[in-house]
């Protein structure tokens, strides 16, 4: 048995998203040695692209020399959009911070396995704290134009600003001025407050908006967290002939943007882990895992209710428009349109248009050979009606200018399972692979929204080209695959985020969220790593013996 002293590390994270930050920054100030292991980039102001056509600086695909932070992953259920850098998907996400209705915590998995309704608001409150949430003052055109459609369409009275994360200048100010540390006690770095340039989702190059790696991360940096860029961790396995992980862990990592990663090949050990990989990340990394015999213990609930929220991508875009749409914060407000659906005015920043080319005429209809059908007939018809027109809108220069994104969200129950195989078209290696019914890709009452919308601008109702072809949504808002459950017959981690079958193993990322939350992840991530956190002792007090209590004895840890 090794002493405290003989390992690298107390705890390694890995991953620095919203779960992996949190995790760093509470270990360290309860006195841990603390590693974060980080497989995207760091991002500063100088280094972040200016336009979405800087295409190796904003997408991330190492392999092929695209080393950005904007990850997307496409399945036969959805494509899935989301962040890898330092600071996870703060780095490219809208800021956007909203606390769900508290049914959430009756629906799902967890239900019943805390007092959650009364100790999550304990935790939302630090959380927004430490991610400075602020309602949004700053509505720019597209926000005007959502209100007056809501307004056309008798929604009016739901218009309502988001919750942002972004240090806003105060009221009749203008932005781009420094202060000393506006959040922690004088404790972080200084900030400068937002210029509405609608560029949060390419990164911010003004330092207005509330990153991870300026919160966070950044206190847990200063008070002695090690960040290890560009590592990928490929393997965590139990040290000391200890199946279940009780004396430590070893974890291996490659260098993620090398040409030969294999080459870069490095081995830590710890006494304790944290997967904050995020949903897919963990779910991938947890199948290779118990697959290769690593941790074979794993649930084999592992994949299972995974939500992709129902999510519909639409809008409006008028050629030639006399103003710029893409002047505000990237989701400056919202509006509710019926019970279950929400929609958000989104914008990217000025020239950045490579988007433009996955966006097309607005095609109704239920999906399939139908409705691909009446796609090429709305095209000939507008091309036939209105040629020059037609050709603009069907072009990306000039999208985020002219287009007001409108993202659809439908708090309805639905679940996928993702299983680890090899997909048919490529069979010499195993993937995650999506199961389950097929999420909706249109909904009539967002597209009658956006007409309404395109009216008002004189412009075109568009849709998103992959959701007509292909009748696959695209989402930000993965969630869950490693639920919160009683015990490993229902979910892969018991409700203080400990692993079943293994010992100081935890996760703290959006893969354990164990309902549908109808609004965007990252706040209820954050609070649910804040609480997950609370329960683990200080460094002095600890025994190193912390495990779930499985109330499924079924399974055979392998000696
Ligand atoms: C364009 C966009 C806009 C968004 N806007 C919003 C919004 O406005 N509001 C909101 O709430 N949510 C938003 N989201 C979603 C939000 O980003 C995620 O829900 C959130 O980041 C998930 O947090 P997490 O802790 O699960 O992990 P993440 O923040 O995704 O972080 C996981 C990290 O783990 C790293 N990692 C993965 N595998 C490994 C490995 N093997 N080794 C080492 N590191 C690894 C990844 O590189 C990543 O950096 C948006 C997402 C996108 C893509
Ligand atoms: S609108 Fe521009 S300045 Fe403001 S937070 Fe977003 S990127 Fe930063």
């Amino acid at each position: 048995m090794r002493g405290n002293n003989e390992f690298d590390f107390d705890f390694i994270v890995i991953g620095s998203g919203f779960g992996g930050s949190v995790s760093a920054h509470r270990l360290v100030e309860k006195g841990y040695k603390v590693a974060v292991m980080e497989m995207g980039r760091r991002w500063t102001p100088d280094n972040l692209p200016h336009t979405s056509w800087s295409l190796h600086r904003w997408l991330w695909r190492p392999k092929i020399g695209l080393r950005g932070f904007f990850n997307i992953q496409f399945f036969r259920h959805a494509t899935i959009f989301h962040g890898s850098a330092v600071g996870g998907g703060s780095i490219t996400y809208a800021c956007t911070l909203l606390q769900p209705p508290e049914k959430v915590w009756e629906a799902g998995s967890w239900t019943g396995l805390s007092d959650w309704k009364a100790e999550m608001p304990e935790h939302y409150e630090t959380a927004s704290l430490m991610l400075g949430v602020t309602e949004n003052r700053i509505l720019g055109l597209a926000d005007h134009l959502l209100k007056k459609a809501a307004e056309a369409s008798g929604t009016g009275h739901t218009f309502y600003c988001t919750k942002v994360g972004i240090f806003e200048p105060p009221e009749g100010e203008q932005g781009n001025q420094t202060f000393p540390d506006p959040y922690f006690g004088g404790e972080g770095p200084a900030r400068t407050t937002c210029i509405a340039c609608g560029g949060c989702m390419m990164g911010c190059r003004y330092g207005a908006k509330n990153t991870l790696d300026l919160g966070y991360l950044y206190l847990a940096e200063k008070h002695g967290a090690q960040v290890f860029p560009e590592t990928r961790v490929v393997n965590v396995k139990p040290l000391g002939g200890a199946s279940d992980g009780s004396a430590g862990y070893e974890v291996s990592t490659v260098k993620s943007t090398a040409w030969v990663p294999h080459q870069h090949r490095r081995r830590f050990t710890c006494r304790a882990v944290v997967f904050s990989a995020s949903s897919l990340g963990t779910m991938e990394l947890l199948f290779q895992l118990k697959e290769k015999g690593s941790l074979p213990a794993i649930s084999s609930q592992l994949g299972k209710h995974v939500r992709t929220n129902s999510e519909s991508l639409i809008g409006a875009r008028t050629p030639g428009y006399s103003e710029d749409v893409s002047l505000g914060i990237a989701i400056g407000s919202g509006v509710y349109i019926d019970e279950h659906t929400h929609i958000e005015a989104v914008r990217y920043p000025r020239g950045s248009d490579a988007m433009g080319f996955l966006t097309t005429i607005l095609t109704d209809g239920r999906p399939g050979p139908r409705r691909i059908a009446l796609w090429v007939k709305n095209v000939m018809k507008s091309m036939l009606r209105h040629p020059i027109q037609t050709v603009r809108v069907l072009q990306p220069i000039g999208w985020a200018r002219e287009f007001v994104i409108l993202l659809c969200m439908q708090a309805l129950e639905g679940e996928i399972e993702m299983r680890w195989q090899r997909p048919w078209f490529w069979p010499l290696r195993k993937f995650l692979v999506s199961h389950g019914k097929k999420v909706p890709t249109y909904i009539p009452k967002a597209n009658e929204f956006a007409k309404t919308l395109a009216k008002l601008t004189g412009g075109f109702p568009m849709s998103m080209l992959p959701e007509i072809l292909f009748n696959v949504p695209g989402t930000a808002h993965c969630i869950g695959g490693c639920v919160i459950a009683d015990s490993s017959t229902h979910g892969v981690v018991d409700s203080r985020h400990r692993v079943f079958n293994y010992t100081n193993m935890y996760i703290c990322d959006g893969s354990i969220v164990s309902a549908n939350l109808g609004v965007n992840p990252s706040l209820t991530i954050t609070a649910l790593a804040e609480r997950a956190m609370s329960f683990i002792p200080p460094a002095a007090e600890t025994d190193w013996n912390d495990a779930a209590k499985d109330t499924a004895k079924h399974l055979t840890v392998a000696p």
